[in-house]
């Protein structure tokens, strides 16, 4: 078995969705496909939430509305007999802003609300495969995707997950079309696994089955040496080792969501980003690689909002080794994404995404420690570097830490937008 993932983009519209029919026709094998939420539509439900949240129902009506367009417009546009499970699904939808009052944290009730997202988007592409004459069944993966109750940001468990997921697979399908992105608690309730977490899914659920291969398919010709739309010289990248991908994914590659390679590696499943549009091009493939040479072209990828946080023990204690303990565990409390670490005798600087938890660590932290931050910076990693490419991304910058191994070099900058 094979598992393709659809992105938001790829099913933002009724040709995108006929184009998935069209791209998954042509396996000729059973098929996992883990599909997004269409287009925009969770940071339409992320938006429809928040004004629920101040209790602003007029509001979150007009977004509703809009939402259920967006989706009729592309079951218009498909000539959708079967819509009655997007109406059930939707009706949930409105039940819970509209109707239900707030008595959960706002991470409980966040997962609950966007994992709506992949529902309705799974409900009109599998109805529309049947349509098409595919044996197409929907998997419902808030029963099948067991995970602890970290909202927002939940973790997998791969053992009671991959036997739920093999019952419910039983039955047997030309395709199972899967929500990526959304779980759900041993007792019911709806998790994520933060944004963009579909590509995960789709890793782990490739390992759970011992599936063969993973592709992604996406709106861009693979994996390119930088994004276009911010550096010039870009090339595609054919071949990458898992390795080469990890540091790319964390460093903020935006093209794979950096927890997916881990269940891949593990289970040596090629990984494959292929462009949408055009299904015939080969795209790009992370695998193992043991002739391995390091990628031709500097590859760069900036992470943006970024704050750099310093802190000095108050007692000006020299015991790096526990103070470094000390702030990790406050920073793993947190939620915070650390991208660089530098320590010096008596200094902890880490570099971490800019993030709603920041106020608490800081409160946190300054019971122990003397704490100092900048933020508005933008963390630029060049792996592959050559010096005249590390030049021209310094000058013009202030350059707050500079970190560089034998592959790769890291500038801590002031953003540039
Ligand atoms: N729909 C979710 C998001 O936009 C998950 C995903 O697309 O991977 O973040
Ligand atoms: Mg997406």
């Amino acid at each position: 078995m094979k598992v393709y993932k659809f992105g938001g983009a790829s099913v933002r519209n009724g040709a995108g969705v006929r184009n998935l029919i069209d791209i998954t026709g042509r396996v000729g094998e059973p098929l996992a496909v883990v599909v997004s939420a269409m287009g925009k539509t969770t940071n339409a439900l992320e938006d429809a939430l928040s004004h629920a949240m101040n209790g602003d129902r007029e509001a979150v009506r007009v977004r509703l509305e809009a939402i259920k367009a967006s989706h009729e417009e592309i079951m218009d546009d498909l000539s959708l007999q079967e819509r009655d499970l997007f109406y059930d699904i939707f009706s949930e939808l409105e039940e819970r802003l509209l109707r239900q009052s707030v008595t959960e944290s706002y991470d409980m009730m966040y997962d609950a609300t966007v994992s709506y997202g992949e529902l309705m988007s799974t409900a009109i592409v599998a109805s529309y495969a049947r349509q098409c004459g595919v044996g197409a069944v929907r998997v419902d993966m808030r029963e099948c995707l067991v995970t602890d109750d970290r909202y927002r940001d939940a973790t997998v468990d791969f053992d009671e997950s991959a036997e739920r997921l093999r019952k419910a697979l039983e039955c047997g399908a030309d395709m199972f079309v899967m929500q990526g992105f959304i779980g759900g608690t041993r007792d019911g309730r709806a998790t994520t696994l933060g944004r963009e977490g579909s590509d995960y899914t789709a890793a782990a659920v490739a390992s759970m089955l011992g599936c063969e291969s993973v592709t992604i398919w996406k709106d861009v010709d693979g994996i390119l040496s930088a994004d276009p739309r911010i550096f010039r010289d870009v090339t595609l990248i054919e071949r990458l080792s898992y390795v080469d991908a990890v540091e790319l994914a964390y460093s903020g590659a935006q093209i794979i969501h950096p927890k997916t390679i881990k269940p891949l590696q593990n289970k040596n499943i090629p990984l494959y980003v292929r462009p949408f549009g055009a299904p015939d091009k080969p795209g790009s493939c992370i695998c193992r690689w043991d002739d391995y040479v390091p990628p031709r072209v500097p590859v760069l990828i900036l992470k943006r909002s970024q704050v750099l946080l310093s802190v000095e023990p108050k007692d000006f204690s020299f015991a790096l080794e526990e103070s470094l303990e000390k702030v990790f565990a406050a920073l793993n409390r947190h939620r915070q994404r650390v991208n660089l670490v530098q320590s010096s005798a008596v200094r902890i600087s880490v570099s971490v995404d800019a993030s709603r938890y920041f106020d608490d660590l800081i409160a946190d932290l300054k019971h122990d420690f003397n704490v100092r931050y900048n933020d508005n910076l933008e963390l630029l990693t060049i792996r592959g570097y050559t010096w005249d490419v590390v030049e021209r991304e310094s000058i013009g910058h202030t350059i707050y830490i500079r970190q560089q191994t034998r592959r790769s070099i890291k500038l801590l900058r002031d953003a540039t937008l």
